[in-house]
């Protein structure tokens, strides 16, 4: 994670971090993911909306390959994602994700949660791999919490925890799957800061979420999914102004 925070824009300029080349991906009969074209620059806050259904959580778990695909292609920093082997643990450490459902290790107190990726999958030190995960608990405000385990938290300080974890790997993107749906509405906002201040200091991230104020405030575009299809594309503005899809239209004037 680099302390310097860099203008979006002069990281747009670096290139391309995750593409992905008519992905399609199958579910028995169900066509989940369809031609999938998807190009995310380094720095890029991308918000996936869509119905339930439409293929979001899957188009994430394709991404750190949690789920193989069938066809097409996808790469991360210019380094194809294999399906299986060796390279794929190290090509998916490179993809930090958090999920709807906070999946910290219960049994583990917060510190641990935080440093023990750190030991096994990037190999740090244990003692550094423990400072670096202070420092990362700090930010994201559990400071404090460090001793606790996640039952002992709020589900909004175990959410930021998932986060301080997911940012110990030293990811090149953050991927977010409704990281606040499963939030007690008071508890959604201090997860929404720690993600706004992620994407000012220039992280990529490719975030699926019903906050639409996030979406309107971080995200440099809006990605509207439909039955397994990207839909439609465009900055929030416009989009939410001037959706062109009757998908979109259909759905935005559901939850707006
Ligand atoms: P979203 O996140 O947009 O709600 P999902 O990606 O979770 O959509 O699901 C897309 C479709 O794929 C849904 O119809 C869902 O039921 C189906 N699906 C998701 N995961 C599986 C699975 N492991 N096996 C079979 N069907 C699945
Ligand atoms: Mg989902």
């Amino acid at each position: 994670m680099t302390e310097v925070s860099v203008a979006k824009e002069d990281q747009a300029a670096t290139g391309d971090l995750v593409v992905l080349k008519n992905v399609n991906k199958h579910f028995g009969a169900l066509h989940v993911l369809q031609d999938i074209d998807l190009t995310i620059a380094r720095g890029e806050v991308v918000v996936v909306i869509g119905p339930s259904g439409s293929g979001k959580s899957t188009l994430c778990r394709t991404i750190n390959r949690l789920e193989t695909t069938d066809s097409g292609e996808i790469t991360i920093d210019g380094k194809p994602l294999p399906q299986e082997g060796k390279e794929l643990a190290r090509l998916r450490a490179d993809v930090g994700m958090v999920f709807q459902s906070f999946n910290l290790f219960s049994h583990k107190t917060v510190l641990e949660n935080v440093t023990l990726g750190q030991v096994k999958v990037r190999k740090a030190e244990k003692k550094k791999a423990e400072e670096n995960a202070r420092a990362l608990l700090d930010r994201v405000g559990v400071g404090q919490q460090a001793d606790k385990y996640p039952a002992q938290l709020s589900g909004g300080q175990q959410q930021r925890v998932a986060i301080a974890r997911a940012l110990a790997m030293d990811p090149k993107v953050m991927l977010f799957d409704e990281p606040t749906s499963a939030l007690d509405p008071e508890m959604i906002n201090e997860v929404l800061e720690v993600m706004q201040q992620l994407a000012r200091d220039g992280m990529t991230m490719i975030v699926v979420t019903h906050e639409m104020g996030f979406a309107r405030s971080a995200a440099n575009r809006v990605v509207f999914m439909a039955d397994g299809r990207i839909v439609e594309e465009a900055a929030p503005d416009q989009f939410f102004s001037n959706p062109r899809s009757d998908r979109a239209k259909d759905f935005l004037s559901k939850i707006l």
